[in-house]
């Protein structure tokens, strides 16, 4: 697994904002990719009046709603960035792009995501008859991706994140619906929650999900805002919950994607990310920088422990978990 990458995704930018291109110059010179505009993919989920709407607001600096701002260059970045999780989903690589997409519905741009990057590859999977295993563990819930799969079973869509939290979204109780029902699954950890909770948690479930579901192809949104040290959560993950994570899907699943989502202190971030791919690329022997691994609280993990027990209960012992 390696980065894709382009210097478009530096263009969408506005004061003040933790969404900002800096998190990817923190990377430092990487090479650029050749990605096509993903503008077409985009009726895969939208229709034509909601991407009109963002178009037309890309025409100028706003702001969607207290989060989410466009620039002149937003739409054009946002259909790369498309572009970009396309390319990663045909080649097992990670997409390093922004804007991030997991907050977008099918009808609404919210939480700094004007497109749903990742969903809109899922779904193109779908159409070549491929069963996906989405993973988001960005440590906000992604209520995007939850909304445009909520009714389907050929999208499994598991998030791990801090509750409460922003958008509010994402307890155990939302379970999906129609054909859909059970395969949606929320982990919510409280506040505090460490590696141990997530590593442990994930480590549980990932081989449950090979056996019963059986998937063609991982995607990952990636997003890094749990990690001790982002300003926006107060989660205490470290690298080693990402490099973990990574080993388990490689020794798990021969198809696996990435797309970023958050991550807000710009120096962690790349650590974070190359952690993971390390984990992807068993290349434990790269890893240049180590953090001890953090333990949660004892309140935190009887809070979690029993927010599990009311997760199997929700499901009806559909998954073995
Ligand atoms: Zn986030």
């Amino acid at each position: 697994m390696h980065l894709i990458y382009n210097k478009i995704f530096l263009e969408h930018k506005a004061d003040k904002h933790p969404e900002r291109p800096e998190r990817l110059l923190a990377f430092g010179e990487l090479e650029q990719s050749e990605i096509e505009n993903g503008e077409k993919y985009l009726k895969l989920i939208y229709d034509d009046s909601h991407i009109e709407k963002i178009k037309n607001a890309s025409k100028n600096e706003t702001n969607l709603d207290a989060d989410t701002y466009t620039n002149e260059k937003s739409y054009e970045v946002a259909c790369y960035a498309v572009g970009a999780a396309i390319k990663a989903a045909k080649e097992n690589n990670f997409a390093l792009c922004r804007p991030p997409g997991h907050h977008a519905t099918s009808n609404k741009a919210m939480g700094f995501c004007l497109f749903n990057n990742i969903a809109i590859a899922c779904k193109w999977l779908n159409e070549r008859g491929k069963k996906v295993f989405l993973l988001d563990w960005d440590s906000h819930h992604g209520n995007g991706s939850q909304d445009i799969f909520y009714n389907t079973d050929k999208v499994l869509y598991v998030s791990v994140h801090q509750f409460p939290a922003y958008p509010g979204t994402g307890w155990v109780n939302e379970v999906g619906e129609g054909k859909g029902k059970y395969f949606t699954i929320n982990i919510p950890m409280p506040p505090y929650s460490s590696d141990d909770i997530f590593i442990d948690t994930l480590s549980k479930i990932i081989p449950i999900i090979k056996q019963q579901y059986k998937p063609d192809v991982v995607a990952v949104s990636a997003g890094f805002d749990g990690h001790k040290d982002d300003p926006l959560l107060q989660l205490n993950l470290t690298t080693n919950s990402y490099y973990e994570v990574g080993k388990m899907l490689s020794s798990n699943f021969k198809n696996i994607f990435a797309c970023l989502e958050g991550g807000y202190n710009i120096e962690v971030l790349p650590r974070c990310v190359s952690a993971f791919m390390m984990g992807v690329n068993s290349e434990k022997s790269k890893l240049e920088f180590k953090e001890p691994r953090t333990t949660s609280a004892a309140n935190v993990q009887r809070e979690f422990d029993s927010r599990m027990q009311n997760l199997r209960l929700s499901h009806d012992g559909y998954w073995n978990l």
